[in-house]
């Protein structure tokens, strides 16, 4: 009954995902700034394909180092360097925001990421379903963006792929929580990060985009080659709250994929 509930709650919820309330929202997404969001969207008129003529803004959105790519594991270029990823994420309080396109959770300060021998502060992560990258043509049901930002605005997005399998427990404890509506739960629980991060030792890396407006070309992508599980009840009950929000793979054009 309780799933049932849920449901109801889901679809009502992304039929009130109107064009007005997208504008009178702020939002945090990829791009950590708030500022007030021009419509864009998954489906309809102002879906992905026409995400670079919305507005001048989001130009961007047509470039040449976009995401997400699909990654062709024969085509990469193994690594030649060790291990340059460092993870220095701890416990942190969280708040979870329904901002219309996803399910954020907002970290506080204390927690970063060293690659290649830069350091970024994980500001928040996020989750699509299904997956925004795909690996040899195939999506992941879901996969999760941890984004670190950098001191010189650049960014290092960690993100997981998940398939399906036994359930999910950080999913078990947090999806209840999830805000059906945009607005923002706030928790007093503490989520230690590196219970919901699998093995970092293997990864493919390459430069690309922020896959939501204005899609600014500033990101380090590391897609851990370790694949989490979650059940098929958490994953679907997951797509009914924030339905297909992924972007369609982008040209991987002149660019190089490297695996570690
Ligand atoms: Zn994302």
């Amino acid at each position: 009954m309780k799933l049932i509930n849920f449901s109801i709650i889901a679809a009502t919820t992304a039929f009130l995902f109107s064009c007005k309330t997208h504008q009178n929202i702020e939002v945090k997404h990829h791009n950590e700034k708030t500022h007030s969001v021009v419509h864009w969207d998954y489906t309809g008129a102002n879906d992905p394909t026409h995400w670079s003529n919305i507005t001048d803004e989001y130009l961007t959105c047509a470039g040449n180092s976009q995401s997400p790519i699909n990654i062709e594991k024969e085509l990469s270029k193994k690594h030649t360097g060790h291990n340059n990823l460092q993870l220095n994420y701890a416990k942190s309080l969280l708040d979870i925001l329904n901002n219309g396109h996803t399910e954020e959770f907002v970290i506080s300060k204390g927690n970063s990421l060293v690659f290649n021998n830069k350091t970024y502060q994980l500001k928040q992560f996020h989750m699509h379903t299904l997956s925004e990258h795909t690996v040899n043509g195939d999506h992941f049901p879901l996969e999760i963006h941890f984004v670190n930002k950098a001191e010189d605005g650049t960014y290092a997005v960690l993100s997981i792929l998940l398939k399906e399998g036994k359930k999910s427990l950080f999913l078990d404890k947090y999806l209840a929580k999830f805000p059906k509506t945009e607005g923002e739960y706030k928790s007093d629980e503490i989520l230690d990060i590196n219970s919901v991060i699998p093995n970092t030792e293997h990864y493919y890396h390459y430069k690309g985009s922020f896959t939501t407006p204005p899609c600014t070309e500033v990101v380090d992508w590391i897609i851990l080659q370790d694949n989490p599980t979650a059940s098929k009840k958490q994953l679907t009950i997951l797509h009914d709250l924030m339905h297909d929000n992924y972007r369609p793979i982008q040209k991987l054009n002149d660019r190089v994929i490297s695996f570690q």
